[in-house]
């Protein structure tokens, strides 16, 4: 059962294909198994053509056909992660494992999946911007709830977090970072340096 899904807004940006390609890897591995949230989606995006059907033509800009091929090149907003394709595996800790996702990164944003054994609790943390989790295997909880396979996690600057792996398998999720991870505790502090994140 899926119980956290993007936000309204996140899933509109997703539809327009306005959130950064590392984003859209995130959303797009929830949304392609989440009926609710491509039912929204399709929504979404529907309501984008009927408003573009509905706006007055107006004469095109000399540089449209630049633009629309610029476009072309952006990631479409329906690729999933199927479509990504990864780097080489790093070790952080014992059973934890961080593989970066290729992508053409949007200032410092960074996508990788992160696998973490069970019960493995990650070093408290905040973030400089959002973050997005989709939870591809195991669980882990943290202060706003459980986070189940087919979860997605949604975090701002606001949120201070501590996930920790529950059940009996390791936790595997896709993860989105706008900006870098703010330690909270000295372990992590010490640690940040390795991670790179
Ligand atoms: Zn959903």
């Amino acid at each position: 059962m899926t119980t956290h899904h993007p936000s309204e807004l996140t899933l509109t940006a997703f539809a327009a294909g306005t959130l950064s390609e590392g984003a859209s890897h995130v959303v797009a591995a929830h949304v392609v198994g989440c009926p609710h949230c491509r039912e929204v989606t399709a929504m979404a995006e529907a309501t984008g053509g009927a408003l573009l059907d509905d706006m007055p033509p107006t004469e095109m800009a000399a540089d449209a056909l630049e633009l629309a091929l610029a476009r072309i090149d952006r990631p479409a907003p329906h690729g999933t992660s199927a479509g990504l394709v990864f780097g080489r595996r790093r070790w952080l800790a014992p059973g934890v494992w961080i593989t970066p996702g290729k992508i053409a990164a949007r200032g410092r944003e960074q996508l990788y999946r992160l696998d973490v054994p069970q019960g493995r609790r990650l070093p408290r943390h905040s973030h400089e911007g959002r973050e997005f989790v989709a939870v591809l295997q195991g669980c882990f909880v943290d202060e706003s709830g459980l986070y189940a396979v087919g979860d997605f996690g949604e975090a701002d600057a606001s949120d201070d977090h501590q996930p920790t792996v529950q059940g009996d398998t390791p936790c595997v999720c896709l993860i989105w970072t706008e900006g870098p991870l703010h330690m909270r505790d000295p372990i992590g502090r010490l640690l940040q340096p390795w991670l790179g994140i």
